[in-house]
């Protein structure tokens, strides 16, 4: 079959769109489509016509790899021009999840009909975008200011019956879409009703138009926090309210122009390179995409600790029963209380139901005997840090667990091929290491053992998916490699304090970068007592965050960290004993305190994860930089319009990178800093990270 095919049922011509997998939108499309609508339009014999699609899903969204090319001929707003000039009635039939500048070609059409399971949304604001075809005017047009900016600026989906109620659409069918769009066509040709454009609609934008002050809060409030980088939330509240302020012909030609702009902009490239780099970490090397994984339908989890009680929230959440196990029963007792407050909290919110809470708590069972994951089909270790307990307890579940169950350990930084030793079935164990809070945080780093099998990897990716997680695949070595890079961070971190920032200006650096927080504030939340313990043991010294971990310090959950919390209150404030502590300190070391430019503290805190992330390239412990831009992205907050660290080093230059690390390196004497192999290559080469 053509990309684009008419087909004719009596006088009414339907136009199919073909092009697997999702039908999107390119300029194969676009040029079948508009002449297959010129055509239906110089055909005296077509009465009207449909517009839907083959296989699962009606246009899905614009081929994301055409961006920021030059533009072909014709444009989606050419087609959508054809559309409208058509003269005759035009149905699109739309179900599966018209998205984008699908949902952007539906609205050109005289009306909308969908099927009960349609999910529609203009998803541009995820990619750092706005609508470029006219979505920013025809929407608010037919469905309404509200709904118009809640879509526009969230990007989220709206399912049938909402898209019934607010005018969207003008009818649900069930059924074949062909048929169903016929039948709707005859209906409006026999009843004469009249052929209103959505451009020229303006009842439900009357409202708006003398109220400034009402429409600004209203966009302003159906922002969304951190989606979309700076530059595309306010363009599209400009462009929504252009619909209300502007003739419609203007207020279009605006939107294509801020479009445009953003196209071009770093930010939308970034968010585009995240798009592409979560699809991406789903390719494992030796995993064949088609290989058939085991069956989960039950999980255990050793360890009810603060990461155990997330684990198991995660799977009871996607609706998979739970065995939480630990070794005594207050202190299972505890880790069930934890989670039955979490679900609280959520539904006291509003975030879930009473009934949902106490259905995911009905599939969370404890139990205090390890001989309780017997019948699971995969087990997660997460008890304390130490590799002698970790291999009694796999030795254990050796004996326990089933045959062809899953054995996984959440260990932030030990060997697994050491844990897998202690089994006699290293094929079936391998690392899932989730991140604090494990019912929140999406990162997932799948951890590849020597002998782990593709059988094992890949049923392990497809659950960490069905539970919302985004599973990255990394190879066995200490902190794999979110942590290991983060150690760099925190190394840093300190050396900064020493030689002149204060914790506010470190923090206010990082955040005026991107990060939802700094890391010391994110050291205080996590516990500094942590990384104080895991120094003593290996011998490393922190002379600031050692001096504030004597004090009894460890953060939030003493009230006092490297910054000072009011009783009930997580906002860090300023303590002028610890600035002074630090300003003795560096005085005591003979350390010379200068200032320091934000940006200059950006990249000392940057630029040696970037070096460390060469290493780990280098390696193979990831697959590629995505994979780790992935990583920072899900597991640690890095702001994902600036496309994760490795991007970011592209943006800004590997040369850049290398030579700033150079200086580095000479300046703190410290020789790791020194560019690594593959960074000081690619830098000379002129080229970037893979
Ligand atoms: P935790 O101290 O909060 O919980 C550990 C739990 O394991 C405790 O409830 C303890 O009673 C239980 N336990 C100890 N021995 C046991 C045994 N023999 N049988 C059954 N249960 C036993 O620790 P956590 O922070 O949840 O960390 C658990 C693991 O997850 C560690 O390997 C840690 O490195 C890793 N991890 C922690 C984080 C984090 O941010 N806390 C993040 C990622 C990974």
């Amino acid at each position: 079959m053509p990309i684009v095919e008419t087909r004719r049922d009596g006088d009414i011509a339907v136009i199919v769109i073909d092009n697997p997998p999702v039908n999107a939108q390119n300029n194969a499309v676009r040029s079948g489509l508009r002449e297959a609508l010129l055509a239906a339009g110089g055909d005296a014999s077509v009465k009207g016509a449909v517009l839907t699609c083959a296989g699962r899903t009606f246009v899905a969204g614009s081929d994301i790899a055409e961006f920021g090319r030059t533009a072909q001929q014709p444009t989606t707003i050419e087609v959508i021009d054809a559309m409208e000039a058509l003269g005759k009635p035009l149905v699109a039939a739309l179900f599966g999840t018209p998205m984008g500048g699908g949902l952007e070609l539906a609205l050109g059409c005289h009306f909308r009909i969908a099927d009960a399971n349609t999910k529609a949304a203009l998803p541009e604001i995820k990619l750092g975008l706005i609508p470029g075809a006219g979505g920013t005017q025809r929407l608010p047009r037919l469905a309404g200011m509200e709904q118009a900016a809640a879509m526009v600026l969230s990007g989220d989906p709206i399912g049938a019956k909402e898209a019934l109620a607010c005018g969207l659409i003008d009818e649900i069918f069930e059924g074949d879409p062909i048929a169903a769009g016929v039948a709707f066509a005859r209906k409006v040709i026999a009843a004469k009703r009249p052929l209103v454009l959505a451009r020229d609609r303006e009842e439900k934008l009357a409202p708006w138009k003398g109220d400034r002050r009402k429409l600004d809060e209203l966009l302003a409030s159906s922002v969304k926090r951190g989606r979309g980088g700076p530059k595309a939330p306010p363009l599209a509240i400009t462009a929504l309210r252009n619909a209300a302020d502007l003739p419609v012909a203007e207020a279009l030609q605006r939107e294509r122009e801020m479009f445009l702009q953003l196209v071009d902009s770093p930010e939308s490239a970034a968010l585009r390179h995240i798009f592409f780099a979560e699809r991406n970490a789903a390719r494992v090397e030796g995993v064949p995409r088609d290989i058939k994984g085991r069956e989960v339908g039950s999980v255990a989890v050793v360890g009810a600790g603060t990461m155990g009680g997330g684990i198991a929230m995660s799977f009871a959440n996607a609706g998979i029963p739970v065995t939480l196990i630990d070794a005594t029963q207050e202190a299972l007792d505890r880790g069930l209380g934890v989670i039955a407050k979490n679900y609280r909290i959520s539904a006291g919110r509003g975030g879930m139901s009473e009934a949902d809470v106490e259905k995911r708590l009905g599939l969370i069972t404890g139990a205090t005997d390890l001989a309780a994951a017997a019948d699971a089909d995969l087990v997660i270790e997460a008890v304390f840090e130490e590799m002698g307990l970790k291999q009694e307890i796999f030795g254990k579940l050796d004996r326990i667990a089933k045959p062809g169950a899953i054995l996984a350990s959440n260990t932030s930084y030990l060997d697994v091929n050491v844990i897998a030793e202690a089994t006699k079935r290293p094929q079936d164990v391998l690392g899932l290491h989730f991140f604090s809070p494990a019912n929140v945080m999406r990162l997932m780093e799948t951890v590849r053992g020597a002998k782990t099998s593709p059988e094992v990897l890949a049923t392990s990716l497809a659950v960490g998916r069905k539970i919302g997680k985004m599973p990255v695949v990394v190879g066995v070595g200490p902190g794999f490699v979110g942590n290991r890079m983060l150690r760099l961070r925190g190394i840093e971190a300190e050396r900064v304090l020493l030689e002149g920032a204060l914790p506010y200006e470190l923090d206010a650096a990082t955040v005026q970068f991107g990060f939802a927080m700094g890391p010391l504030a994110v050291g205080d939340m996590g516990g500094l007592d942590i990384g104080f313990r895991s120094r003593k043991a290996s011998g490393l010294k922190a002379p600031i965050a050692d001096q504030i971990c004597e004090m009894g310090r460890f953060g939030q959950k003493t009230g006092r960290g490297y910054y000072i919390y009011e009783q009930g209150s997580r906002t860090p404030k300023r303590d002028p004993e610890i600035e002074a502590l630090i300003v003795a300190t560096s005085k005591k070391m003979g350390i010379e305190r200068r200032h320091f430019e934000p940006m200059e503290i950006v990249e000392r805190l940057l630029f040696p994860m970037i070096n460390e992330g060469a290493r780990i390239l280098e390696e193979k412990i990831a697959q590629n930089a995505g994979d780790i831009d992935v990583i920072w992205i899900h597991g640690y907050g890095f702001p994902a319009w600036r496309g994760g660290p490795m991007f970011y080093a592209n943006t800004v230059g590997l040369d850049y990178v290398a030579r700033r690390l150079t200086e580095f390196a000479r300046q703190a004497g410290d020789e790791r800093h020194n560019p690594a192999p593959l960074l000081a290559r690619l830098a000379a080469e002129g080229k970037k990270f893979e």
